[in-house]
């Protein structure tokens, strides 16, 4: 079992490294990557749920010293880093300065539209408009696999959270988006924070993991762990889902390389 999508209290997760280190051991985890959230906004700011830009060589610092220390499972390096076409460049050279072993690319904003950020986003949105949303999402999912950058697409199928699902076919945008990850050869996340927002289901559908075993796309079951308690929360589930669309291993990351372990 591992756990590679979570924040601490570097990004918007609710507790410091060493208490999510504590409870990764209570959770009996063989690897524990931290993965706080990144975000080179196009604008050059801030956005408040991510470290603020000038952090990043101190969160790799601190989760360095952590990996020296810890005893009780793998601590691996990770971070989630949006994708935005324009600051790309700057991005794929700020993350070679450090020595990741993963990371996590995923798109929350798009064009300035909050995608998860709160359901009121939402409201005024024609139905119209929402479908344009799913499909702006799903054409940026695949220049973040083109990109090359990332190592495991985050939370395919995110604009769904709220409950906000297409009203129409969009079957041709998923399978460009999976065909660009296969392409990129990248792991896609099975994350299980979904099940606990108004959605209900885990990111993504058991038919996209169908369809993204079907290319051979590796899989890597996550928590999107904002807290200690759900470091682990839903994985009985998830690795079921996971069974039933065909997996029987999941991927695992040190130093950007994968290798795969019988689920
Ligand atoms: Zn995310
Ligand atoms: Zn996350």
């Amino acid at each position: 079992m591992t756990t590679y999508h979570t924040h601490t209290a570097w990004s918007d997760g609710a507790a410091p490294l060493p208490a999510m280190c504590d409870a990764a051991a209570g959770a009996g985890v063989a690897e524990f990557g931290v993965s706080d959230h990144y975000v080179l906004l196009p604008s050059g700011h801030d956005v408040d749920w991510a470290m603020p830009l000038g952090f990043l060589d101190g969160y790799v610092a601190q989760v360095r010293d952590y990996i020296e220390m810890e005893t009780r499972f793998a601590l691996r390096l990770g971070l989630e880093a949006d994708f935005f076409p324009e600051t790309i460049g700057d991005l794929s050279a700020r993350l070679e300065a450090h020595p990741f072993d993963y990371v996590i690319g995923s798109v929350h904003i798009l064009d300035g539209f909050p995608i998860d950020a709160d359901p009121s986003y939402w409201v005024p949105l024609s139905e119209s408009e929402r479908n344009t949303v799913w499909q702006g999402y799903l054409a940026r999912m695949c220049g973040m696999a083109q990109s090359g950058v990332f190592d495991i697409a985050g939370h395919l199928d995110l604009p769904k959270k709220f409950g906000d699902q297409p009203t129409v076919d969009l079957s041709a945008d998923f399978a460009a988006a999976l065909d660009a990850i296969a392409a990129a050869d990248m792991a896609l996340e099975l994350n299980t924070a979904g099940w606990d927002k108004p959605v209900a289901e885990a990111y993504p559908t058991l038919a996209l993991l169908r369809e993204a075993r079907r290319r051979g796309i590796p899989l890597v079951i996550t928590a999107d762990a904002h807290a200690p308690a759900e470091l682990t929360r839903h994985y009985p589930r998830a690795v079921a889902l996971a069974r039933e669309a065909g997996y029987t291993a999941q991927a695992r990351f040190a130093g950007r390389k994968r290798v795969e372990v019988a689920l």
